[in-house]
């Protein structure tokens, strides 16, 4: 038999499930499948703490896990709410509607890529539910790995210093493309990266015009390695242009999604459960998140763009400063602590970053 897993660094991943989860049972219940739940940290603490009228099915094909799992389930006193089976993952999700199963949510959390059972998550959870994917094949989803990338999500990526955006939005991507695929629409609610995981959250919805809106916001951004330029690709064919700020090769990244990752009512409801709970931490970040919806799908890491300028990181207080006076927004990004997003041409960002 296998060891079971479990991961004590994904605590802040598992705490922004909970706030997910709590904000959209808020309004009525919640079915969720956790459906690789390894001992089942993330179900059980969703089912404790983001409310009584949540029921959780727990899944893992590893039964020393799933009996773990179980234990946890009564150890909490959740036995009425839990059910605990050892079914693979696939065979589980694709025959729950032949018996008479509707999951509201489905969370996928596998060993590195999700790819292996996002069709199954996507094709199947209730038109108006959540799937959420995780994928810790980082590589594979920055450029790090570009042979990677196209094989497992069809996109050519390239390293930039706002990687994390990157993870998000590829993995969005494929999920829309592949949702399309079986004639549904799909739009990113919520996204966490961070240095091992990304997770974006989707709400699933069923027509063939659904899933043509939603493809409408898949496109390409471009990317200059010298002097570090981004934007949306015009183009949008994966044709290289030259860069309009130094006449280097740009670089084009896609497919992506590029409408907002951010859910706007969804992250004022995870913020006000963050504030319930005394989750500081967890509720500067939503914060922070709030403040990027609607903004340009990329952010600037300031120690990377100083260190390709050969200068001092400037201080992030100062240059948001500078460039909201100068009449643009910009704000500290909650994906990455030394990251700004603005809409300021890259132009300014670079004058005002050597300026200070
Ligand atoms: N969600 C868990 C947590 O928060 O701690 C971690 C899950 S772990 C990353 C992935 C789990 O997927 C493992 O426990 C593994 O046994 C399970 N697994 C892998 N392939 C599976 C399959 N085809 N069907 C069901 N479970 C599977």
């Amino acid at each position: 038999m296998l060891p079971a897993f479990f991961n004590p660094l994904a605590a802040v991943t598992r705490d922004f499930a909970v706030l997910f989860y709590a904000t959209r049972a808020s309004k009525s219940g919640l079915r969720l499948l956790d459906v690789l739940s390894g001992i089942g940290a993330r179900g059980v603490r969703v089912a404790n703490e983001s409310g009584s009228n949540i029921e959780v099915h727990l899944n893992d094909a590893n039964s020393a896990a799933a009996e773990v799992a179980l234990r946890n389930c009564e150890l909490n006193g959740l036995t009425d709410r839990c059910t605990v089976t050892k079914d693979d993952a696939n065979v589980l999700m694709y025959s729950a509607p032949r018996r008479g199963i509707k999951f509201d949510a489905i969370d996928v959390d596998p060993f590195g890529s999700p790819v292996p059972f996002a069709d199954a998550a996507l094709s199947t959870v209730r038109l108006g539910g959540v799937v959420t994917l995780t994928a810790t094949d980082l590589s594979a989803l920055t450029g790090r790995s570009q042979a990677a990338g196209r094989r497992k999500y069809g996109v050519s990526l390239w390293r930039t210093d706002f990687s994390r955006e990157v993870a998000a939005r590829a993995l969005a991507g494929y999920s829309v493309m592949r949702a399309a695929s079986r004639e549904r629409g799909a739009r990113p609610l919520f996204a966490h990266v961070d240095s091992q995981y990304a997770r974006v959250y989707l709400e699933v919805e069923g027509s063939a015009r659904a899933a043509d809106e939603s493809l409408e916001r898949i496109g390409y951004l471009e990317y200059c390695p010298r002097c570090l330029y981004r934007g949306v690709s015009a183009s949008g064919q994966g044709d290289p242009r030259v860069c309009p700020m130094c006449g280097g090769e740009l670089r084009e990244l896609g497919p992506l999604w590029l409408g907002d990752i951010l859910d706007r009512e969804h992250v004022e409801g995870m913020l006000r459960a963050a504030d319930e709970r005394g989750w500081a931490a967890r509720s500067r970040i939503l914060r922070r998140m709030l403040q990027e919806v609607g903004m340009p799908p990329y952010y600037y890491s300031l120690d990377r763009v100083a260190d390709s300028l050969g200068i001092c990181v400037p201080r992030m207080d100062a240059l948001l400063e500078a460039l909201t006076s100068k009449g643009y927004k910009a704000v500290r990004s909650g994906m990455h602590e030394l990251g700004i997003r603005t809409d300021a041409p890259h132009k300014v960002v670079i004058e005002e970053m050597r300026r200070l």
